[in-house]
């Protein structure tokens, strides 16, 4: 039988309730066995200078899965060359895996509108089914509309069937998610924000507390 592994990639900095409730409606929808969440050591489309170490972001993710038990953390980026580059990850993880296990990869429709400049983009998207996920608030439709006619998917409601063989079909998730972001987050906190902010959970916050990360205001926080 074959094994469906979904795969959430990301830079979780920190990681939030968006990327759980993400994971999840992939988990559901998809009847997938598993989610594997990547972070990246070197996020490609990220400013490395201003992502905060792999380990805390590491370490936060760990904390936020602890009790998902579909849900597991893997480290492979950590110990892959940077920049991360997804397709050296999925090849990576197809080299690892004897089993008979299909991939699909879990992916916002913010960062689903870049796809075009991601290495190897086209090999990617004949190793994995894409899941995408809607993003209140997200406009650059048009952008999208280009990935479709580049690629030469019909678009046909939820589903992108390929029309060439090399490629897998791509699907949007349909469950509606959190509006949350990591940049938002941030900024709550950065600005002095210490309770209950919105789509953080409680035991990452007390990690953020604890390794004073995001300029935390200390005079603030209780
Ligand atoms: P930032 O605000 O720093 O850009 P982010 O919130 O987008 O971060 P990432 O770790 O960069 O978080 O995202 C990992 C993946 O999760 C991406 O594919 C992104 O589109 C998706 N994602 C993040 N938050 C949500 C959300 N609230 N709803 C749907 N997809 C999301």
């Amino acid at each position: 039988m074959i094994q469906k592994i979904g795969i959430l990639g990301g830079t979780f900095d920190p990681v939030h309730k968006g990327h759980l409730q993400l994971a999840l409606a992939a988990l559901n929808e998809c009847s997938l066995s598993k989610v594997l969440l990547i972070p990246a050591a070197g996020p490609p489309h990220k400013h490395s200078k201003s992502v905060t170490p792999y380990n805390h972001r590491l370490a936060m993710l760990k904390c936020a899965t602890s009790s998902f038990k579909k849900l597991e953390v893997s480290t492979i980026e950590g110990n892959l060359p940077v920049p991360s580059y997804t397709i050296d990850t999925i090849r990576f993880l197809e080299a690892q895996n004897t089993q008979n296990v299909s991939y699909y990869f879990i992916i916002g429709i913010d960062a689903f509108a870049d796809i075009l400049s991601w290495k190897s983009y086209n090999q990617l998207l004949g190793k994995v089914t894409l899941l995408v996920a809607n993003r209140r608030g997200f406009k650059k439709h048009e952008m999208i509309r280009n990935v479709a006619m580049n690629l030469g998917y019909v678009v046909d409601g939820a589903k992108w069937k390929a029309s060439n063989a090399h490629l897998k079909d791509i699907y949007f998730l349909q469950s509606p998610l959190l509006e949350v972001s990591s940049t938002s987050i941030r900024q709550s906190i950065a600005s002095g924000c210490c309770e209950n902010i919105a789509g953080l959970d409680q035991a990452v916050f007390q990690y953020i507390k604890k390794h004073d990360l995001y300029a935390i205001k200390h005079n603030s926080i209780r």
